[in-house]
């Protein structure tokens, strides 16, 4: 079968491997659509390195070879037994794996899954859209983790793929959100999907974020993932409010003016996975209006460059079988 192999920084192939062995728990899923993300980026463009010969991918959509039920793939594996487990953090267990990144991942024409790690599509999704659901659920995570009341103020740095779905989950949670990014297209789609207010990172984006809410956002979201923007949280921040950092963790917050407030980072977890698909069935998220481009499996370094080369404005870039 064909397959996207990690071969150095950029070098991810399609090449032909092996098909995955089906053995106890697991039953074969064959590949339907998946997204490109952030992490894989990093991966391409050498900031972070994998072994040599993985497959990458860690969002996507299948059907089962035994059911034909169409199902997302949750591309974290975890014991079920451990501290961390028996604690609702499946994402840290100790003997924890996730697909695309230290075990083979996604982007293949056929993957062997533990049926745990299914989540079944409703009728009403499309493939593409069962391909993005990744940062649909981290933002659901994130957004329960800050625990926001209604009608607080949200402030989102970065409106990226990852950005946009916080801003999202952050109006359903009955938030006023002030979205802020250096591309004036991703304000603009973030506007079309709610966002309050936007600010150009031009500006002086924690002068305008007093000025709109008055004494600091009540949470903040750090999706942009630069130091300069985790540097800025804690000064958007109202005392006592609370910060999650997920697009970048390095930097050095100055907590002078930041009384109370708490910060976290935090990765995906499986736990809202099933509540994400839902979401995008009930149309109360939105995916499809991320997707800027489209490539097949065996386009996938085509899609790679696209994805990373921002001169295309990519959002979400899409692969098929
Ligand atoms: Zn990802
Ligand atoms: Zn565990």
């Amino acid at each position: 079968m064909k397959a996207a192999v990690y071969r150095g920084a950029g070098k991810i192939r399609v090449e032909e491997v092996p098909e995955p062995q089906v053995l106890g728990r697991k039953v074969l899923v064959n590949f339907r659509a998946g997204s490109i993300c952030g992490t894989d980026l990093h991966f391409y463009r050498g900031d972070w390195k994998m072994k040599r010969g993985r497959i990458i991918g860690h969002d996507a959509c299948g059907v089962r070879a035994d059911t034909g039920e169409r199902v997302v793939m949750v591309p974290l594996s975890y014991c079920g037994s451990c501290y961390y487990c028996l604690r609702g953090l499946p994402t840290y267990c100790t003997s924890g794996k996730f697909y695309g990144i230290n075990r083979d991942g996604f982007f293949a024409e056929a993957v062997a899954m533990r049926k745990r790690n299914l989540v079944p599509v409703p009728d009403g999704v499309s493939d593409e859209e069962a391909g993005i659901v990744e940062p649909v659920a981290l933002a659901l995570h994130v957004l329960d983790k800050l625990n926001p009341a209604v009608g607080d103020w949200a402030t989102v740095l970065g409106q990226g793929p990852i950005g946009l779905l916080m801003t999202q989950v952050a109006r359903l949670k009955g938030c006023k959100v002030i979205a802020v990014d250096l591309e004036d297209y991703r304000l603009r789609l973030a506007e079309k999907i709610g966002a309050a207010v936007c600010i150009n990172a031009r500006e002086d984006v924690v002068k305008r974020v007093r000025e709109v809410t008055g004494r600091g956002s009540d949470v903040v979201v750090e999706a942009a993932g630069t130091r300069g923007t985790v540097e800025q949280t804690s000064f958007l921040v109202r005392k006592a409010g609370r910060v999650a950092l997920v697009g970048e963790f390095a930097g050095y917050l100055d907590l002078e003016d930041a009384d109370d407030a708490l910060f976290f980072t935090t990765y995906i977890s499986p736990l809202e996975y099933p509540l994400a698909v839902r979401l995008i069935a009930e149309k109360a998220v939105d995916v499809k209006s991320l997707i800027t481009h489209r490539f097949k499996l065996a386009d996938f370094e085509k899609a790679l460059q696209t994805a990373s080369d921002p001169a295309e404005k990519p959002l979400k870039v899409i692969v098929t079988a």
